[in-house]
Formats: C-alpha cells, sequence, structure tokens
C-alpha cells in the first residue's frame, strides 16, 4: 500500500499491550517510512518486553520511541500529537472482569483518555485519528451478526465505557471536523496477550497442569480474530477509510467457549479433566457476531489467517516463550491478587 496520506510519524497509544505491540511491529516491517512514538503508562498490562526485539534491533533506533505516560496527561498527549500525523489509539483498560470489579478506573481511561486524545488532535493538524472500538459496544445477538449501523447497547462497564469513548469520536468528527475512524473488532488472539485473557490463560494453565475456569455452560459464542489480520484491518483504515466511519473488523470464526477450551486441551495432550466450571461472569454476552462486509467491499480487507492453524502458531507461541509469562504470572503481586479474586471468591 502506497503512502496517500503523506504520514510520516504516527502516535500509537497503548502500544505496549496486546494488540498495539503486534500493530506496531506490523508497521515498522511493513511500512520502511514510517516512524512510530508509543505513548504508554504501563499500567499492569503494558510491557515493554512485548517490543523487544524492536528496541533491540539497531535497524529501528531512528524509526521507534517509547514514551512511558498517560493518555489522561494533557501535556505529554499535546506534546507528542504535535509530532504526529495520525494517531491510534489503543489506551484503554481491557479487561471485562476487571471492569466489574472496578468500574470507575475504566471510565476514566478509556473516556477521558479518549477525551485528552480527541482535543489534542483539534488543535493540531491531524490527517487521520483511528479509533480503536470493540464489538462488544453492541452488547449480544442471539442471531443474525452486528452491522455498523446496529444499535449501541452494551452490557458491562467496559463496555460501556468503550461505547462512550466510541460515541465521543464520532462526535468530534461531526461537531470538529477531526478526521476520525473508528474500528470495532472481535475479540483477537495471538502473541504477547496478556496472560489473564482466556486463550493465553487456559494455555498457560494448562501447560503446567493447572485447572482452566470456564465461565457458566460454555456456551457464550465468540468471534475470533488473529491479531495480525485486525492489523492489516486497522491498516487499511488507517490509509483508505472513509472519515467519520465505523468500520467491523471480524475473524468469522465463532465457537462456543467450551469448544475453544476443548481445542486447546487437545492440541496440547492435556485431559479435559482440567476444565473447572465457575459460576458465570454477570450479564455475560452470550453471543457475539460482526457483519464486516463493509470492510470488505470498501478497503478489500478479509482474514487471511485460517483459525485453527492460527490457533495452533498461538499456542505453540506461548510454549515457547515460557519466560514471557511466567514473569507476569508468578511475580506480578498484581496478576495472583486479581486471579485469586475472580475466581477463587466467589
Ligand atoms: P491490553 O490491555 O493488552 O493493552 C492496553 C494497553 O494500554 C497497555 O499497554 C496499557 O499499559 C495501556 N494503557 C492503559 N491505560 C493507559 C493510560 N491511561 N495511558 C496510556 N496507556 C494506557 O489491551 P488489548 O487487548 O491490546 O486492547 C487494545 C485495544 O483494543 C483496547 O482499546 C481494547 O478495548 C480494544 N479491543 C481489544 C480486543 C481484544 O480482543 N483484545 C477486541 C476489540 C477491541
Amino acid at each position: 500500500m502506497q503512502n496517500p496520506n503523506k504520514i510520516k510519524t504516527i502516535l500509537v497509544t497503548g502500544g505496549a499491550g496486546f494488540i498495539g505491540s503486534n500493530f506496531i511491529r506490523y508497521m515498522l516491517q511493513t511500512y520502511p517510512e514510517y516512524n512510530i512514538i508509543n505513548l504508554d503508562n504501563l499500567s499492569y498490562a503494558g510491557n515493554r518486553d512485548n517490543l523487544k526485539d524492536i528496541e533491540d534491533n539497531p535497524g529501528y533506533k531512528n524509526r521507534y520511541k517509547f514514551e512511558q505516560g498517560d493518555i489522561c496527561d494533557s501535556e505529554i498527549v499535546d506534546k507528542l500529537v504535535r509530532q504526529c500525523q495520525a494517531v491510534i489509539n489503543f489506551a484503554a483498560e481491557s479487561h471485562v472482569d476487571r471492569s466489574i470489579l472496578d468500574p470507575e478506573c475504566f471510565t476514566k481511561v478509556n473516556v477521558l483518555g479518549t477525551q485528552k486524545l480527541l482535543e489534542a488532535g483539534r488543535e493540531h493538524n491531524l490527517l487521520k485519528f483511528v479509533h480503536i472500538s470493540t464489538d462488544e459496544v453492541y452488547g449480544s445477538i442471539e442471531e443474525g451478526s452486528f452491522t455498523e449501523n446496529s444499535q449501541i447497547a452494551p452490557n458491562s462497564p467496559y463496555a460501556a465505557s468503550k461505547a462512550a469513548a466510541d460515541l465521543l469520536a464520532q462526535v468530534y468528527y461531526t461537531t470538529y471536523k477531526l478526521p476520525i475512524v473508528i474500528t470495532r473488532s472481535s475479540n483477537n488472539f495471538g502473541p504477547y496477550q496478556y496472560p489473564e485473557k482466556v486463550i493465553p490463560l487456559f494455555v498457560t494453565n494448562a501447560l503446567d497442569n493447572k485447572s482452566v475456569p470456564l465461565y457458566g455452560d460454555g456456551m457464550n459464542v465468540r468471534d475470533w480474530l488473529y491479531v495480525e489480520d485486525n492489523s492489516r484491518g486497522i491498516d487499511a483504515v488507517l490509509h483508505q477509510g472513509r472519515l467519520g466511519q465505523v468500520y467491523n473488523i471480524g475473524g468469522g470464526h465463532e465457537i462456543p467457549n467450551i469448544e475453544l477450551t476443548k481445542n486447546i486441551l487437545k492440541y496440547l495432550g492435556k485431559s479435559e479433566d482440567l476444565i473447572k466450571p465457575v459460576a458465570d461472569r454477570p450479564a455475560h454476552d452470550r453471543r457475539y457476531s460482526l457483519d464486516c462486509s463493509k470492510l470488505k467491499k470498501e478497503l478489500n480487507w478479509a482474514p487471511q489467517r485460517g483459525f485453527d492453524e492460527a490457533l495452533q502458531e498461538t499456542i505453540t507461541w506461548y510454549k515457547n516463550n515460557r519466560p514471557w509469562w511466567e514473569v507476569i504470572k508468578n511475580k506480578k503481586k498484581e496478576f495472583e491478587k486479581y486471579y485469586q479474586k475472580q475466581y477463587t471468591n466467589r
């Protein structure tokens, strides 16, 4: 893809997290002419090791810069936005279970933090501001799939905070003509995902012969998207997405959690006896499903990776990168505290 928008430097927020770090690696490798500034406050989910290969590679020295800071801090946000032509806003509190335990933090970061970035965008001459939203803003659907015109009906404090940020971003386009484009993606999976999320949690627990805590009857359906396919979708939206528009990005592979769990255990050669049913999450969305025909028709995007192959590759990555997740699971007090509260006290 060419560089039609004369972008030189992109501000990526939340780039030390799962999707942001995969996106930064993808962009640096795909566009040798781009520079990236990564603004991340290194919350519990932020990890500079996610981009250690990039930071240690002299070839990226002049093209990649990490800035530790908070998107709620106008000063640093303003300083960095003025150096860039495009912003991609990944930074967020991202875990639904945590939002049920501490909703205020989600409103602060996801809503007010996004607004600080949008305000800075108004001050400076941006070519594109891509806001990363989620399919969870639509809520649950029993049959059919959500299009970009479906009603927003979130069911968790996380989803509500993302919905508020999504609407704010839309309003900054209609009111101030900020060059906004929004993506709403389904559940991502791949390397460097914080091991509280279902796939890395189950893989790493099973590798240690620990139980895997499955919510409710395990029949909640999720549509899985390989993280690199999401990066390609965001790339397409950044370069070709129409201003003021929302684009769904889904993997098109819907499976119930119980089936996903059995697949993981099968690939690892582990017994299904490791499955431990736990009390369901309150207001747990039953099914997510996205209609992605807009992105496919307008921007010629389609997922390139088959689910089974990508899942196996992801499982192998966690198998081969034990030191990466062991540090998080064994040494970070935060992880232990949360895990105990979530799965043993109900
Ligand atoms: P993540 O939790 O792995 O990463 C979030 C990153 O944001 C972390 O590096 C964290 O340190 C940083 N961050 C948090 N608060 C910050 C603040 N105040 N200032 C600066 N940085 C801050 O999340 P993820 O799974 O990579 O998700 C990234 C984005 O994609 C989020 O906006 C999320 O809502 C959205 N999303 C995720 C999924 C998914 O399946 N993971 C699906 C759809 C949408």
